[in-house]
């Protein structure tokens, strides 16, 4: 029986984070209401002028130079032809043989190995509008131009991946990467990040590739790894009972659990590619290149060795705190106002615990009350022993609600530690009068019942003396 290798190439399109569109002033943003965020630009009306976006130019460049590639000083535009309803011009400005970014590569490590990716191109190109189907039941379709002439980068793999989860890894990293330098926000959901998958398969041994299909919109990383499996699979079938792979392009159907046709697939030379005439080259410096390259941060891998090395953490605390560039942000910015690098360890702790489970449910950075210096003066009381972790969790929660800050919260609601020794101590006394069978237990060496008389003081200051003290004074006078 011949066994078969698979070989998988993306094309990824991550919508770039400029604020307008690719050709024109008009809004990029997502969700407004339909055709409000239009004009003879993107509606595509005849005479009207493109003018390319500088900053989906430079955004461009950073995710190039992120990924490894070569920025070609001069690229092109170029007309791919095509007629649907979405596409108001009936080509899509696109790039074809002058992509802006080419020749990179991407890391990628499953069970333990890494392995190479290669990234052919990059390009720029705007995106078509939104057909929408069947809108208030009928059979009909509406269009959605505001869509229309937002700014893509079409990032093409080599056919350099083998498994299902050698492309889930690819996407992930992908994706992690565009979202830290600023380009993308990573969501799939809305479709600023969305993926086509090209499967083939061949007899393994075999150098020459075989008939791929193209797998479409395909959006979570769950149904690129189960769609990807599935045409695996069938593909094999086929082959297996002596049929060929028909080259198509087909789509996930999640309800079917399968791939299904959507159309034959075009060739390249169905497009009619052109330079636009109406755009010159986009022309970049060498300097200019370097001055992005310079601006770059820190990408998510060398952050997360960084977090592992100098800070202490472990790796897997080091991935929760660098899953979102935001959270990363917020870890940093409460360890930079704490200014103590060795507290990494105890910030990290209490971000994993408590901020990430109000997060998780209230949505991110924006909208949450508590900023990292707000944060910082409450991790602060902890670290003068003002209050102990445990009163910390309970004040968070109230600066959560209240937005207010953890010294006035500890102040009104009167939960500074009990430090004062001689009234903890006269405390702790109380405790031991109240218990002597167990003072003579303990001093018959029954040591376990020490945890008891804690316990039973740590109940009597309703939490808020330090453990640490209470300790202490309990060996002292039990002594
Ligand atoms: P198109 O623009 O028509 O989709 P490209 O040649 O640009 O075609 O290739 C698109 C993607 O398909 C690339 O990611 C490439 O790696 C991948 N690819 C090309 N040939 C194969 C193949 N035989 N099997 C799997 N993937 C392939
Ligand atoms: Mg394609
Ligand atoms: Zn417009």
């Amino acid at each position: 029986m011949t066994t078969y290798e698979a070989v998988i190439g993306l094309e990824v399109h991550a919508q770039l984070l400029t604020r307008t569109k690719l050709f024109c002033g008009c809004s990029a943003e997502y969700g407004a209401e339909p055709n409000t965020h239009v004009c003879p630009v993107c509606l595509g009306l005849p005479g009207a002028l493109p003018v390319p976006n500088e900053k989906a130019i430079e955004l461009a460049i950073r995710a190039g130079l992120a990924l490894g590639c070569k920025v070609r000083t001069t690229s092109r535009f170029a007309r791919k032809n095509y007629f649907y309803p979405d596409l108001s011009k009936n080509y899509q400005t696109s790039q074809y043989d002058e992509p802006i970014d080419e020749h990179g590569e991407l890391v990628i490590e499953v069970d333990g190995v890494e392995k190479r990716i290669g990234i052919t191109r990059a390009h720029l190109e705007e995106d078509a509008a939104k057909n929408v189907h069947g809108e208030g039941g009928g059979l009909h379709t509406v269009v959605d131009y505001n869509r229309a002439g937002t700014p893509l980068l079409e990032i093409v793999s080599e056919p350099d991946l083998r498994s299902a989860a050698e492309a889930e890894a690819y996407l992930k990293k992908l994706r992690d990467i565009l979202m830290f330098i600023g380009v993308n926000d990573g969501n799939l959901e809305e479709g600023s990040f969305r993926c086509d998958a090209n499967v083939s398969i061949r007899p393994v041994g075999q150098e020459e590739f075989g008939t791929r299909t193209e797998l479409k919109n395909i959006n979570s990383f769950k149904f690129v790894r189960k769609a990807i499996e599935y045409e695996i699979a069938r593909q094999e079938a086929v082959v297996s009972s002596g049929g060929k792979i028909v080259q198509e392009t087909r789509t996930w159907n999640e309800a079917q659990q399968k791939t299904v046709t959507m159309r034959s697939k075009e060739e390249a030379h169905d497009y009619r590619y052109f330079p636009c005439p109406d755009l010159p080259p986009i022309r970049v410096s060498e300097e200019r290149i370097e001055s992005i390259r310079a601006s770059l941060p820190e990408l998510p891998d060398a952050k997360r060795a960084r977090y592992v090395e100098q800070l202490g953490l472990t790796p897997y605390d080091a991935g929760v705190l660098t899953g979102h560039p935001e959270i990363a942000r917020f870890f940093e910015a409460t360890l930079a106002a704490l200014g103590d690098e060795k507290l990494g360890k105890k910030v990290a702790n209490f971000i994993q615990s408590e901020v990430l489970r109000f997060v998780e449910t209230r949505g991110l950075e924006a909208t949450f009350p508590v900023k990292a210096e707000a944060l910082a003066g409450l991790l602060a009381l902890v670290e003068k022993g003002s209050i102990n972790g445990k009163i910390a969790k309970q004040v968070f929660a109230e600066m959560v609600e209240t937005g207010a800050s953890a010294e006035s919260i500890v102040e009104s609601k009167g939960l500074a530690a009990v430090t004062d020794t001689a009234a903890l101590e006269a405390e702790i006394q109380k405790v031991l009068d109240a218990n002597p069978a167990q003072v003579e237990q303990y001093r018959g060496g029954k040591q376990a019942v020490f945890g008891f008389f804690v316990g039973q003081v740590m109940k009597a200051t309703k939490g808020q003396a330090d453990p640490k003290a209470v300790q202490e004074i309990l060996r002292r006078l039990l002594g």
